[in-house]
């Protein structure tokens, strides 16, 4: 039997880290222990986002095709609706994974920002503003900790130079836990998967599936 778990429609074993969001259960003992470097350091590491089904993906990606949630161009700045199929794939991509292939689907990536910096009643709105803003600090601290190779396993994969997907410092991945659940990921399957979905886009998602895969799913999965 095809494991699904890659696709974000297996069953995996996951826990509630935070309130409401959820976390495979191999990475709990290193997230709690960057989550108390963090706070010995003055940070108080919040998730923003966790666990991520293919269902909930899946609703991300159609309502930015449908125009129901905003659309930012590669600076971060909402920019209008492309008319062509092709276009306003490549716009989605920009910042949405393909539903299926989303690294939240592991359950061992997780979005973070400092709640300690965080001013009251503000929304977090994930930006790269945010980084190189009030965020900036806790970035600092957690690219150091990298580094330095104290990260408990945690390290960024949305980088500069990989792929087409912009860079990302507020999404970090427990890489060991997350390279077992990505060892059977097959394009073939996501191809399938594709198939039987309702999805927007379709059409130049399948027609484009292998040169997608080279520019904004296979970079990711390190
Ligand atoms: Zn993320």
């Amino acid at each position: 039997m095809t494991d699904l778990l890659p696709y974000g429609l297996g069953s995996p074993d996951l826990v509630e880290f935070q309130l409401g969001y959820l976390v495979d259960r191999e990475i709990v003992a290193d997230l709690q222990a960057l989550s108390e470097a963090a706070r010995a350091n003055g940070f108080e590491l919040r998730l923003e986002s966790a666990y991520r089904s293919f269902d909930k993906q899946l609703s991300i990606w159609n309502r930015k095709a449908r125009g129901e949630l905003p659309l930012l161009s590669a600076a971060g700045v909402p920019m209008d609706r492309p008319k062509d199929e092709e276009e306003l794939m490549y716009a989605i991509l920009t910042w949405s994974a393909l539903p299926g292939a989303s690294r939240h689907h592991l359950g061992t990536d997780i979005d973070v920002v400092d709640g300690a910096a965080c001013p009251d009643g503000y929304e977090v709105q994930l930006t790269p503003a945010e980084c190189e803003g009030m965020f900036a600090k806790f970035h600092a601290f957690l690219t150091e900790r990298m580094v330095a190779d104290k990260a408990f396993g945690f390290s960024r994969v949305f980088i500069p130079g990989r792929g087409k997907i912009r860079p990302e410092g507020w999404h970090i991945a427990h890489l060991p836990t997350s390279r077992k659940r990505l060892e059977h990921f097959s394009l073939d399957v996501l191809r399938r998967i594709y198939e039987r979905s309702e999805m927007e886009c379709k059409r130049a998602v399948l027609a484009n599936l292998p040169q997608l895969a080279e520019n904004y799913i296979y970079p990711y999965f390190v």
